[in-house]
């Protein structure tokens, strides 16, 4: 497809409704062969362009979009700051530093994946690398429109400097007269919310494992200031391999050693720190977490109820466990939710507490064992590294 047309496509689309275009006739998407529940295809031609898509999925590393070049003298590992869209070139050519641009005509535009408040999301396709992402369309109009315009400074500036593997990555931006793109890692599983809601609640299992991941992602965004602050299944995605991707960062804050007391987030999950417009600090997104994992277990958040109930529940911390909860995940939702900021469990304590052990590490042992026993190695070996299996 020329990039003239997608351009007039996308041209057509408004917020609003993208289903007509400006002559109130229906707009026509490329068809697509949804063949697998990982909903990764794009217009495709032949089989053998489909198998390249998902080579490109699988191989994400060999994108110019995923080629980091690591700045200087920064530690290695999943806390690198990274350029990312700059090509890494031979030492002896170093061109200038100059961050790719990117434009609407380099990507192949897809099936719509979402809407949000200001804007609507498409899976998308690199033209020259096949790299599949996702991107989002937000109309400069509609953001100031709602006043938006910091939130989405933030969405961008934070979401693309954390880069952590249960942490939606934002690619790159860039916009034109009316819009801003932004270029995201693809969430191949889609909606945590929907997962819930399909599944009513979470096996024990499933929910450990998922409250772990979580706990790893924030517990990377705190060591780098930044608070979520409004954590909660909505805003999760699931990624092609059952793992867990926070995304929507547009309430989150960059507060270097430094409390704050706006008033933000969704009334379920307030901790009472919010609640009651005290200073706060990264210990909210604890709170956050406990109502999330009584969510996973439950199926309801734990002080669901009437506005002015809902507020008068969560200050006074009133919530009641089910008995199907078993009495060390009961445990758990106990040391998250606790009014006192300070008394509320740790992330490093929380990867500690015998119900995440029993699922995640337990299993995990167990497994390697099994495995090191059958090639005759001995179960010592890797026991201390540690790293939280995937839901599915
Ligand atoms: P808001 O909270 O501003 O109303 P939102 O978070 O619901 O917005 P968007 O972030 O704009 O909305 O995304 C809309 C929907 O598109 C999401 O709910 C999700 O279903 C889908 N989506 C968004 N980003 C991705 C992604 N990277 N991969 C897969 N699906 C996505
Ligand atoms: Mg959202």
């Amino acid at each position: 497809m020329a990039s003239g047309t997608l351009e007039a496509r996308f041209g057509r689309l408004s917020v609003d409704d993208n289903k007509k275009d400006p002559n109130n006739r229906k707009t026509t998407y490329p068809k697509f062969k949804t063949t697998t529940s990982s909903s990764t295809q794009l217009p495709q031609s032949s089989n053998r362009s489909n198998y390249l898509l998902k080579v490109a999925i699988e191989n994400n590393s060999n994108s110019p979009l995923r080629n980091p070049v690591v700045k200087s003298g920064r530690s290695k590992g999943s806390e690198e700051s990274v350029d990312v869209g700059q090509k890494p070139c031979p030492i002896s050519k170093q061109p200038p530093v100059a961050p790719k641009q990117f434009h609407l005509g380099m990507f192949e535009i897809g099936r719509p994946l979402g809407k949000g408040k200001f804007g609507r999301v498409y899976l998308a396709r690199e033209r020259k690398t096949g790299f599949v992402c996702a991107l989002k369309v937000l109309y400069k109009s509609e953001i100031r429109k709602g006043g938006v315009e910091e939130q989405v400074r933030r969405e961008i500036e934070i979401q693309s400097h954390l880069r952590h593997p249960n942490i939606l990555h934002l690619l790159g931006h860039f916009h034109d007269s009316k819009r801003i793109f932004l270029i995201l890692e693809f969430a191949g599983r889609g909606e945590l919310y929907k997962h819930l809601t399909r599944e009513g609640r979470f096996p024990e299992w499933k929910a450990a494992q998922y409250v772990a991941q979580m706990a790893l992602a924030l517990q990377f965004c705190h060591k780098k200031h930044v608070i979520h602050r409004d954590i909660k299944p909505e805003n999760i995605l699931v990624g092609i391999h059952g793992e867990l991707k926070i995304a929507d960062f547009g309430w989150s804050v960059h507060a270097p050693s430094q409390r704050r007391n706006t008033l933000c987030g969704t009334l379920d999950y307030l901790p009472p720190d919010i609640v009651r417009q005290q200073w706060y600090s990264e210990k909210v997104d604890l709170w956050s977490l406990g109502v999330l994992m009584y969510e996973f277990l439950v199926g309801s958040a734990p002080f669901e109820d009437s506005v002015v109930l809902t507020h008068r529940r969560i200050v006074r911390c009133e919530y009641n466990v089910p008995n199907f909860v078993s009495r060390e995940a009961k445990d758990l939702i106990e040391k998250l939710l606790v009014v006192a900021p300070e008394k509320r469990i740790s992330l490093e304590e929380l990867q500690e507490h015998p119900w995440i052990v029993k699922y995640c590490v337990e299993g995990e042992r167990a497994s390697m064992r099994r495995s090191t026993m059958a090639s005759g190695k001995s179960s010592s070996d890797g026991e201390s590294s540690r790293s939280f299996g995937v839901g599915e």
